[in-house]
Formats: C-alpha cells, structure tokens, sequence
C-alpha cells in the first residue's frame, strides 16, 4: 500500500506535465462503435491462431514499408536520412538488437522475445515503378489531429498506397501533444497505416528545432504505433485509462501509462490489483526512449499472430526485392576532398541517388544519376560529411569523407 502511494506520488506531476500524446484509442473508438462484431471476429481469428501456433516459425517476414512525408514548414520535410535512420531503429527494435536493452535485469530478460521482421522501403510503387519508398507532399494544413484523418486524404495530404502491400506511414505536423495515432486491425483498408509526428522520427541525432519531444525524439513512437497496427493495446487495455485487460499477462493490469522518469523502473506495484508487479520497460508503455527497450514475449506472440491472420495478404503479397551486386566495388574518391568527388559505379541500369549529409543527418547535397561515372562539386564548410548511394530504395554504399 504504501509503495502504492509512493507510485501516486511519483506518477502525478508527470501526468500533468508529460502530456505524452498516443490517440491511438481515440481515434480506433468509432471505427470499433460502428461495427463492434468485425473487431470481435478480428480477436477471435487472433486467439485462435495463438492457440494452433505454439511454435515460433524461424522465417523472416519483410514488411514493405511507405513513408508519406506531408509537410509545410520546411523543417517538417524530414530528409531522407532521417528516415533510413527510422527504419534503422524499427529493425533493431522488432528484433532485439538495440543496444539499450542493457537495463534489463536477467529476471527481465525472461519475459523478452523478438519479432524476427524486417521493415524494408518499398521499391516499386504500387504502378510497379522504381521508388526510394518516401513520398513527399507540400501541405496547406498547418496541424494535423486524428479527427477525421486529413493526413490521409489526398486534399491535405497523402492516399494511402494499397493497404494488402504495403504499410503505409504518414509522417506531419500534428498538434501539440499528439505523437501519433495507428488503426487497429479490423478498420477500414483505405486508411489502415500509422500517422507519426515529425519530431519522434529518426534516431534521436537530428537536430530538432522544437524540444517538447525530447524525450520521444528517437524513433520509438513509431515503434510503440506499429506495435498498434499488429493489434497490441496499452497495458491498460484499448480504453482511455482504467484497469482494461492488454491480453498480455506479464504486463500486468495498470489504470494508467507510466511516463518517463529519471529511475526507468524494472516493475512497479499495479494500481489496480496491489500484490501484482507490473513490468513497464516495453514499447507500449510511455516511459521514454531511455525506458521503452523490448517487446514481452507475450506481445511477440500476440503481434505475430496478428500478422498471420489480418495482415497475412501483405506477407503473401511481398515481391522479393532483387539483389543488389556489385555495388561492393563503387568507387567515392578522395577521401580528403577539397571541391570535387568522383564516383565510379560498377553498372548504372537505373537511378543511383547520391546523398551527402552532415553527422547530424541534415541532408547537405543531393542528386541523381544514371551514368557510371558522376563528377559533384561540394560547396560546403569544413568538416565531416557522410556519402550515401542509394540504389532501388537501399543504402548500397555509405561512406565518410573529410572536407577541408
Ligand atoms: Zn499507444
């Protein structure tokens, strides 16, 4: 009881003030209110495929992803690398490999478990031409919200390429407070997708103009929004607040998130039932970058098994990508430029994007060719920059260069 009080304590300033914004219940309530048995036969095909699957399939599913970048400050029109950054989080997060998962406790370490996907940019659109996988649109919205979607309606902003292929994720200015929003299996296909404030993308290194997400700022909204779209709820169920069930029992029963704070606890007592501990370091709580590291294993399975059910036309859909050879042997010369780079590409049947960016990730320069050499005048100060060839939506070939 009284560590009850104490977690009261501890938790109410940062209710005030944290204001962490996933609407994700928010906006999926009327889509549930309108046909509440759909939702029902979603969950029952899920509970049944975690019935007949005990056993983990050891294949790597892809999950072919689009970014719509809908912006109308140019600070909210993300640069690309920013968004292979993102993708680079997605994939270490799906799959255990974030290095942060050093605050786990052996104990903790039990009740984790990995997805085994990967998020890859698309690479040809859904008319089957090439594409770096990132759409952009200039907006006229200056805020977007979850009401009524405009994110998603080609006046505001983008269509949603079809939803059976791809996993559609709008990047925007949403108002403040909101973080993101995702649809829930079962909603309509037309705007079934992820819609992520423009702050909380990337790795955290991008220089952010606007602090108030400082401490999301690293790409793990869209991780906790994805692991929405494969229908996990918040630990306090898919309600606004108040001890609803998640499905997943490690997590235990909560009323309410538990937001970021400088101790990032292991578990906490439960509010709603005081002899529990709840296990609070996953992705679909609020406690921060520093404290959102794992999926529990009963969240794995669960997602899974969303996937293996709702989404299964996207796993069986996917075109394998071709394999990138020879791309091994491009030659960036020098390493230590003055004004010119010179590339030497061993073959050049398509589009190869050239994209040089600062250690920050702000993009610097940025061009196309077709041809197997290319001649860039650089234009910039001092310093270290990154080169990126990108080829049919991949990083092929990233190297780092010093200008002087
Ligand atoms: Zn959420």
């Amino acid at each position: 009881m009284i560590k009850n009080i104490i977690l009261s304590i501890i938790l109410l300033p940062f209710n005030l003030i944290s204001q962490y914004g996933c609407v994700t219940d928010e906006y999926n309530k009327p889509l549930y209110d309108s046909n509440p048995i759909r939702y029902e036969q979603v969950e029952k095909d899920l509970q049944n495929h975690l019935r007949i699957s005990k056993q983990k399939d050891n294949n790597q599913i892809v999950i072919p992803v689009v970014f719509h970048i809908v912006w109308m400050d140019n600070n909210h029109n993300l640069p690309d690398s920013v968004i292979h950054q993102q993708v680079e989080v997605l994939n270490k997060s799906f799959n255990l490999k974030n290095e942060d998962t050093v605050i786990l406790t052996d104990t903790l370490k039990n009740w984790v478990d990995n997805f085994n996907i990967k998020f890859e940019l698309a690479y040809k659109d859904p008319n089957g031409i090439l594409t770096d996988g990132i759409t952009r649109k200039k907006t006229i919205n200056p805020h977007f919200s979850y009401y009524n979607d405009p994110v998603k309606d080609s006046h505001y902003g983008t269509n949603a390429w079809p939803t059976d292929r791809y996993l559609n994720i709008w990047v925007c200015n949403l108002v403040d407070g909101f973080h993101g929003y995702s649809q829930f299996p079962g909603g309509p296909i037309e705007t079934d997708g992820v819609v992520v404030d423009w702050q909380t993308v990337g790795n955290g290194y991008y220089p952010w103009t606007y602090p108030n997400s400082e401490n999301l700022a690293c790409g793990k909204v869209l991780v906790h929004e994805i692991g929405h779209w494969l229908n996990l709820y918040h630990p306090w169920g898919n309600t606004t607040f108040g001890c609803g069930d998640d499905y997943i029992p490690e997590t235990g029963l909560q009323d309410e998130p538990v937001y970021h704070t400088n101790d990032c606890y292991d578990t906490l007592f439960s509010l709603c039932n005081p002899s529990e501990r709840v296990f609070v370091k996953h992705y679909m709580d609020y406690s921060g970058c520093d404290c959102m590291v794992t999926f529990t294993k009963n969240q794995v399975a669960r997602g899974i098994s969303s996937l293996m059910t709702q989404r299964l036309p996207m796993i069986e859909n996917y075109e394998r990508r071709p394999t990138l050879n020879g791309f091994e042997g491009t030659l960036i010369l020098p390493t230590l430029v003055k004004d010119k780079l010179y590339f030497t590409f061993p073959h050049s049947d398509g589009v190869i994007t050239i994209i040089i960016y600062d250690l920050m990730g702000r993009e610097i320069l940025k061009t196309y060719t077709s041809q197997q050499f290319k001649e860039i005048s650089l234009n910039t100060s001092q310093g270290y920059y990154i080169v990126c060839v990108v080829y049919n939506g991949e990083v092929v070939r990233k190297q780092k260069i010093i200008v002087y």
